[in-house]
């Protein structure tokens, strides 16, 4: 287990133990997670092929109960992109169909850590979807706030795991507003702010690297929004880099929908942080966050990778759903988002090493825009 785990201030440096309930610092400033890590591969073996095989690797009690749908260890299945071969993880398989049920999963089991007994989290429809089943399974009464146009789908999806759904009218930054507000009194069990989520994502990287037989990747192509896949995976891949039980860090290419791409605007300009950029609809609502909490880490880390941005456009993304279905993938519109900066990677790179991208959300999210716009 890892040893002496303190939350530490982005901003000013000061650090708590994390068996504070905390989730921002005094000054207001980020947490990230501290602490000594003991991880190795050759336990593994006889492990059941969830994600807490690597519980190792992840800053909780001994003691504590993960709760866990089993989830993890989804498929990396093999694909062709414009005639080459790359592996794309099957990420909308997951219990509530996306990716975000690793995060949620270890953040909800440091909350019943915590004996923490209502959560308030605000999201685009994912990580609300799975904050909320995974509330069912601690027992924890959670509060969802998403804006009023979330596709119904999530909405039913949120209010069938039994949490209380909040409809904030307006813009992704006046639910992310409305959802501080309430988080004064109540945890806050943010997929952006709070760094736990990013100790679930971060198995991410040690599932791939297990699946490719203790290697990364050359280049990891993912979605970009509040980041919480990339950063994640990242600090997975610089984990088991230092530990040395892979020899390389992946290249991060960063997906982002022209219509809402504050990270690639900054990115172009060599800046360090963001600055407001004019937010247009997508369909890609999973990753239509103009103001990420987290956005000069998720700089910091594609520059430090040796990666880049790719953004597309809504005609890119229609096509790759279109693309993806025909070969009997059925994705959320920001998955195709994803594929479609994969497709234009994968046309301009001359490097010859292996790619890993990944399908973050299930199709069956957004039947209602699905209907609308796509078919
Ligand atoms: C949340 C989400 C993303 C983007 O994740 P970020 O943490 O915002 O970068 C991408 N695809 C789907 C389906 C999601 O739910
Ligand atoms: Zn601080």
């Amino acid at each position: 287990m890892p040893e002496n785990v303190r939350l530490r201030c982005c901003e000013c440096g000061a650090s708590v133990h994390a068996d504070q309930p905390v989730w921002r610092c005094e000054c207001g400033g980020l947490l990230d997670l501290a602490f000594d890590l003991h991880f190795d591969p050759r336990q593994l073996s006889g492990r059941r092929p969830t994600m807490w095989r690597y519980r190792a690797a992840l800053p909780l009690a001994a003691a504590t109960e993960p709760v866990s749908y089993d989830e993890g260890f989804t498929p990396l299945l093999e694909c062709d992109i414009h005639g080459r071969t790359v592996h794309i993880k099957q990420e909308h398989l997951f219990q509530t169909g996306s990716y975000k049920d690793r995060g949620a999963s270890v953040l909800m089991t440091k909350a019943k850590e915590l004996g923490v007994r209502e959560v308030v989290e605000d999201s685009s429809g994912n990580a609300g979807c799975a904050i909320a089943a995974y509330g069912a399974a601690a027992n924890i009464t959670c509060h969802i706030y998403v804006p009023a146009d979330t596709s119904a789908a999530k909405l039913a999806q949120i209010q069938a795991y039994g949490a209380i759904l909040h409809r904030i009218p307006g813009s992704r930054s006046d639910t992310a507003r409305a959802a501080m507000a309430a988080a004064q009194e109540i945890y806050y069990a943010s997929h952006s702010w709070n760094p736990f989520f990013l100790q679930g994502t971060k198995t991410f990287a040690y599932e791939v690297c297990e699946q490719l037989g203790w290697r990364a990747p050359d280049a990891l192509v993912v979605p970009a929004g509040n980041g919480t896949l990339l950063l994640g995976a990242w600090l997975g891949f610089e984990e088991l880099c230092q530990a040395g039980h892979i020899q390389a860090l992946p290249r991060l290419i960063a997906v982002q929908a022209t219509n809402c791409a504050p990270l690639a605007q900054a990115y172009q300009r060599q800046a360090d942080e963001l600055s407001a950029v004019e937010a247009k609809h997508t369909l890609a609502e999973g990753i239509a966050i103009a103001n990420p909490v987290r956005g000069s880490q998720v700089l910091a880390a594609v520059r430090t990778s040796g990666g880049h941005f790719v953004t597309v456009t809504e005609d890119e993304i229609v096509a790759a759903f279109r693309l993806m279905g025909r070969r009997g993938h059925y994705i959320e519109p920001t998955s195709a988002a994803t594929i479609a900066g994969l497709e234009k990677y994968v046309g301009t790179t001359t490097s010859e090493g292996l790619i890993v991208s990944v399908l973050t959300g299930h199709g069956l999210k957004s039947t209602d825009k699905l209907l609308g716009h796509l078919l």
